[in-house]
């Protein structure tokens, strides 16, 4: 670690400490030591502000503010109780602002809570292949569901999904909570950690809470390595503590109530993955490269379902006649190219809207004139969409890639066998 690295983790730390004891000295009354600990963190962050070069002089501004009504005897409360009756301002009006963690904070932080519903549309028809992974998920779903069942019966909470990006984790997810109209919460940990250092514990279980108020729901752990490394490793504190607080939740999670929240977490290194963490999801299933038939499918998830045909013998489709047999299909064909280049989901996307694109470039060459000449008729001119031909697809396959490394693969099989759920 640097200097400078080292200074601002020091800085974090003590800014989290100030906060937290100005936050508990204040629960319990005790006004002055709140003061003193509020115009300390506010210091700490004044620090911090110039050493990491991030501008949060509002911030420091308001804890500044706090500081010094404790000071004068009063409660923040109150002082903010009055501060709005006498401006006649909302909770977010322009008055003094509340004091962070207190009424508006409260409030700051449901609104962060409620920036990580996510919408989905998406269903189970929108994902190709994948038919054991969504099997789980959907007994995990039917059982969670059901409220009369015998103890013995418990449905899976936890699930763990691991796999080479763009395999479909995401899109599992979202499929799991489109189709029990549940909320959605997407939680990238890695953005979580930089963009909210100080309060992503917090954050942590303020999201448990949220998702058990809005009951069922579905949590959405992106990126769950980036609270990785071993324990005793090279972790810094405040992933420590977001580490400690999500193990805390998790273990809650399933206590009691009728509430429904499972709990899907994500990773694309699942060796990275903290041993605790592991341990809190008994159900770790592997989301692999697709094969032909899955392959199949998602090429024509992306073509054929959104309304674009293929033309052409299938043999006409790859680069080695060898690859395809005259029982194939197009679609089919392209898939066997993409499972032997070792294409991920993501990336038969992109070769898909590649191929769709050369078409309509050949077929509406005028395009790019029309825009010059006038945006408005564009929405009245007629695309000429035809279908998806060989030379599309070569043209594809000429400029998409394979995203990942084929010795990667085989380290997912080899976790899988260490630590995946056979089921
Ligand atoms: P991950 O979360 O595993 O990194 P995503 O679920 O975000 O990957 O997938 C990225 C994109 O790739 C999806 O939005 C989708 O367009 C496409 N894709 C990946 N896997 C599949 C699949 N099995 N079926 C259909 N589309 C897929």
């Amino acid at each position: 670690m640097t200097h400078d690295a080292y200074r601002i983790e020091i800085l974090r730390e003590q800014y989290e400490d100030s906060f937290e004891s100005a936050q508990e000295h204040r629960r319990e009354g005790r006004k002055q030591a709140a003061a003193r600990a509020y115009a300390d963190a506010a210091e700490t962050l004044a620090k911090l502000d110039e050493a990491s070069d991030v501008d949060r002089a509002h911030q420091v501004e308001r804890l500044e503010r706090a500081a010094e009504i404790l000071r004068r005897g009063e409660d923040l409360e109150d002082h903010f109780k009055r501060n709005q009756e006498s401006t006649g301002d909302g909770p977010s009006g322009g008055g003094d602002g509340p004091p962070p963690g207190g009424g508006e904070g409260d409030e700051e932080m449901r609104a962060q809570m409620e920036s990580f519903i996510a919408e989905t549309s998406t269903t189970w028809q929108d994902i190709g292949g994948l038919d054991d992974v969504q099997h789980d998920l959907k007994q995990a779903v039917a059982l969670g569901s059901i409220a009369d069942k015998p103890d013995a019966v418990s449905a899976t909470e936890r699930v763990l999904m691991f796999g080479p990006p763009g395999t479909g984790k995401t899109l599992l997810a979202s499929a799991v909570a489109g189709s029990l109209d549940a909320t959605f919460f997407k939680i990238e940990l890695g953005n979580l950690l930089s963009k909210w250092y100080g309060e992503s514990s917090k954050q942590i279980s303020a999201l448990f809470e949220t998702a058990a108020e809005l009951s069922p729901s579905v949590i959405f752990l992106d990126e769950v390595d980036s609270l990785a490394q071993s324990r005793d490793g090279d972790m810094n504190e405040t992933s420590r503590r977001v580490l400690d607080t999500l193990l805390a939740e998790l273990d809650g999670v399933d206590k009691g109530s009728d509430d429904f929240v499972l709990t899907l977490a994500a990773t694309n290194t699942p060796w990275h993955l903290d041993s605790a963490i592991r341990s809190r999801f008994p159900k770790r299933i592997h989301v692999p490269l697709p094969g032909v038939d899955a392959a199949t499918e998602i090429i024509r998830i992306h073509t054929v379902h959104g309304g674009v045909e293929f033309e052409g013998h299938p043999t006409a489709f790859v680069d080695d006649p060898g690859l395809a047999s005259d029982g194939d299909s197009p679609a089919r064909a392209i898939a066997r190219r993409c499972v032997d280049d070792g294409y991920t989901g993501r990336d038969m996307e992109a070769l898909c809207r590649a191929a769709v694109n050369n078409m309509i470039d050949q077929r509406n060459p005028d395009l790019a004139r029309l825009v010059d000449e006038s945006v408005k008729r564009l929405r009245s001119h007629t695309l000429d969409v035809g279908r998806i031909q060989p030379r599309d697809i070569a043209h594809a396959f000429a400029t998409t890639a394979p995203s990942l490394p084929e010795e990667d693969v085989a380290r997912f099989y080899d976790w899988n066998d260490e630590y995946g759920s056979q089921t």
